[in-house]
């Protein structure tokens, strides 16, 4: 049997979009999200799976997506939180480890800086970070420090003339083997308070290590840093970060960010999975006639329209002026174990060419384990919304 008599790309349900949530963009917002997508289709996702091989960030792109001026679509730009959302999907259909990067800059570094600095510091600063001519990393974790890093930061400032001492470790800090600058969140040994500092990462007393022999967000560079004696001014430390109740406010945020990761993968998942299953013959027919593969497609279909369904809601709830810290949670944990079901599907239905990234698939596959795992474990969302829902913490 010859190819299949249909154009496999123009059928109506060829996007894991089962239920048209794009429309529910205004015009503007549509030109613009389809603008971004070609972009990424030319620039981005032809090159990805050699970025990820060779495991290094492709800087020369940075001034490129600044010619996107997208840099903080809802705040800055006036957009609507589903644009933002279904443009953060966008990204990591294309490639996760990108859309990563962007993750880092855009919604951990700059959410920082807008919701944490002084109008001054601001008025300073996010010019040139919107602009990306200045790049960011967010250094919360610990090498002793993860999903406790709230209680458990060890990293310590101490006040020193009219200045600050920083002094300790962090670890998979992304951005930062090349970023100009980096928040870093020390404890203050006076009040044992989790404060946010300005970290010029040019400074003496700042190393940045890559960490080397990753499986998954590869393009991605996250380092371990050491801070020793490094001195700061008072003018770089974040006003109003002055608990961990407000470095929160910048995760609450990006929480929402990584779950529209998980759609994105899972939409990559299935763009790639359904396109092999029509175009691949065995037995002499396309793998999609068998009902066993299209059980898996619809699968596949079904956890991504349903990860989407609630996203879009999380939008609307962010226009309304905001997620609750629980509703974010349920939200990542929800989202990301669909997704690594969906990627494991769609891994065995391109069979062995599934662990070979020639084919998109295992690159997707593999990157769903550290979407799983950062900004709060599957495990840690899970125990947020289950205090949520029984008053009860399961966790300190
Ligand atoms: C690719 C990548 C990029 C990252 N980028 C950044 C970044 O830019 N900046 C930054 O600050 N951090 C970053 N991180 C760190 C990330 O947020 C942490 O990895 C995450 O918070 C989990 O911490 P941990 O890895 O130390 O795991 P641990 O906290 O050691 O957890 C290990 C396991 O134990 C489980 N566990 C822990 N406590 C409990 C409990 N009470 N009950 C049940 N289970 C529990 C966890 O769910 C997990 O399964 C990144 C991580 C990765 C992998």
């Amino acid at each position: 049997m010859g190819a299949p008599a249909f154009d496999a790309d123009n059928l109506p349900y060829a996007d894991g979009d089962f239920y048209f949530f794009e429309q529910m963009l205004d015009p503007k917002e549509r030109n613009r999200l389809h603008e971004v997508r070609e972009w990424l289709a030319q620039e981005v996702r032809p090159h990805a799976a050699h970025w990820w091989n060779v495991g290094a960030f492709p800087t020369e792109l940075i001034p490129r997506i600044a010619e996107l001026d997208i840099v903080s679509p809802v705040k800055r730009l006036g957009y609507s939180n589903l644009f933002a959302g279904l443009l953060h999907a966008e990204f990591t259909r294309a490639d996760t480890s990108i859309a990563t990067f962007m993750g880092v800059h855009d919604g951990l570094f700059t959410g920082s800086i807008e919701t944490l600095a002084s109008p001054e510091q601001q008025a300073e600063w996010l010019p040139d970070i919107y602009a990306m001519k200045k790049i960011g990393a967010f250094g919360l974790t610990e090498p002793l420090g993860g999903s406790d890093v709230a209680g458990g930061t060890r990293t310590t400032a101490e006040r020193s003339g009219d200045g600050w001492v920083l002094n300790g470790a962090k670890r998979w800090i992304g951005n930062a083997t090349f970023s100009d600058w980096v928040v870093i969140f020390a404890r203050d040994v006076a009040d044992n308070q989790v404060k946010g500092f300005m970290v010029d990462t040019s400074l003496p007393g700042y190393k940045a290590t890559k960490i080397e022999n990753k499986t998954a967000l590869r393009t991605v560079e996250n380092a371990d840093i050491v801070l020793e004696n490094l001195q700061i001014s008072d003018y770089y430390r974040l006003t109003g970060a002055n608990s961990f109740k407000d470095t929160n406010k910048v995760l609450r945020i990006t929480r929402l960010s990584v779950a529209w990761q998980a759609v994105g993968q899972q939409l990559a998942a299935f763009d790639v999975a359904r396109r092999y299953a029509v175009e691949r013959q065995q037995f002499g027919r396309p793998l999609a006639s068998f009902q066993l593969i299209q059980q898996q497609l619809v699968e596949m279909l079904g956890n991504t329209v349903s990860s989407l369904g609630m996203m879009v809601r999380l939008a609307q709830l962010a226009d309304d002026g905001g997620a609750r810290d629980e509703q974010s949670a349920l939200a990542k944990a929800f989202t990301t174990a669909r997704m690594r079901e969906t990627v494991a599907l769609g891994r065995s239905i391109l069979g062995g060419n599934g662990i070979v990234t020639d084919y998109e698939m295992a690159k997707i596959f593999a990157d769903a384990e550290a979407v799983y795992s950062y900004e709060g474990t599957y495990e840690i969302n899970t125990l947020v919304t289950g205090r949520a829902i029984t008053g009860i913490a399961a966790f300190v």
